[in-house]
């Protein structure tokens, strides 16, 4: 789009207002992605970083409302950010961690730019995912939209991730839709940073997956899986932006402990489906004479192939509950045979039948 054309979205559910905001805010945090992890620390955060980050959020909320075209709204923003945090360096007696700090984010903000870093990262993912399905891929669309509120009510103190995605269920096999959702008046530097877990959850859980409707509280679905999503995270971080790993995979663990506290039955399902995922590994471990990472690799590759049989989740769920120490004698037999043969059809029905 040539300058200072008139504005639209890209994505049909948010309005180009909302699309600005959260476009400038996305693009300084991916140009400060080296920094994130400084930056993202709001509780031990002192006061003139947290003023910097308030002077980054006045500058969104009054240059976005104007309608520019994505480059000029994101160059506005960060020349006015930029005037911002001269001053404070030039006028304020600043210890040298903060005065570092913010000279970097000065210097690093002047490299962002108009491009959708959301449709960026996820393509980045979807194509990783991709060659782990192979063949049982959907072609994943990414659509972002807004929220009203925090996903799961709780303060940004005790939980900065204004963020949560989903995947509907598709009915067709070759296409699939993936939905972010940003609660995008409080979108800070450490909901960005846990984008990509969010992305490697929905491609890595849902985009493939061959069974009926993922239900929240499924232990295989949002359990077992959720485990080898953080699994491929780790080994991705680097490939998917290496400036952005330290901060992705630090706020990919915080966001997992908030995860799987709660009192939902989402939250019990990803914590039952993490454990017996552990049990399993142990079990690898302890009796097949695996190397831990060995382990957690096998899995990660059941994981995954039990996402691709074609029966329904109650099967898959029923197997995960089976997953606890000592397994059944009938179960440790089907995986010795699964590491023979990998077929996943005859482990998953030796499972329900055990
Ligand atoms: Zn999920």
């Amino acid at each position: 789009m040539p300058p200072d054309m008139p504005a639209s979205t890209p994505y049909v559910d948010l309005e180009p207002v909302r699309w600005r905001g959260i476009l400038a805010r996305g693009a300084i945090y991916h140009a400060l992605r080296t920094r994130l992890v400084a930056l993202g620390e709001s509780a031990g955060q002192g006061a003139h970083i947290r003023g910097a980050l308030n002077d980054l959020e006045l500058h969104i909320n009054a240059l976005t409302v104007d309608e520019l075209d994505d480059e000029t709204t994101v160059r506005r923003v960060v020349e006015a950010w930029d005037a911002a945090l001269t001053q404070k360096l030039g006028m304020m007696p600043l210890e040298a961690n903060v005065r570092e700090l913010l000279t970097a984010a000065r210097t690093l903000a002047r490299d962002a730019c108009g491009s959708d870093p959301f449709e960026r990262m996820f393509a980045q993912i979807s194509q990783r995912a991709r060659a782990l399905y192979g063949e049982a891929w959907r072609i994943p669309t990414l659509a972002v939209a807004h929220v009203g509120s925090h996903p799961r009510s709780a303060s940004l103190q005790q939980d900065p991730y204004v963020v949560t995605a989903r995947t509907p269920w598709s009915p067709d096999a070759v296409t699939s839709a993936v939905q972010l959702l940003i609660f995008c008046d409080e979108f800070g530097p450490a909901a960005y940073a846990a984008l990509p877990i969010l992305f490697v959850h929905e491609c890595v859980c849902h985009v493939a997956a061959k069974q009926d409707r993922a239900k929240n509280d499924s232990v295989f679905a949002e359990g077992l899986l959720d485990w080898a999503a953080y699994y491929f995270l780790d080994l991705w971080a680097s490939g998917i932006d290496p400036g952005l790993s330290p901060a992705a995979r630090m706020h990919a663990q915080r966001l997992r402990g908030l995860l799987c506290q709660g009192e939902t039955p989402e939250s019990r399902a990803r914590l039952y489906g993490h454990q017996s995922a552990e049990t399993l590994r142990g079990w690898f471990e302890t009796r097949c004479g695996h190397s831990p990472h060995e382990a957690e690799e096998l899995v990660t590759v059941l994981a995954v192939k039990l996402n691709q049989v074609d029966r329904p989740l109650t099967e898959k769920d029923l197997f995960v509950t089976k997953l606890s120490d000592p397994l059944p004698p009938d179960l440790e037999e089907a995986l010795r045979a699964w590491e023979d043969d990998q077929n996943t059809e005859d482990l998953l029905a030796a499972a329900v039948a055990a």
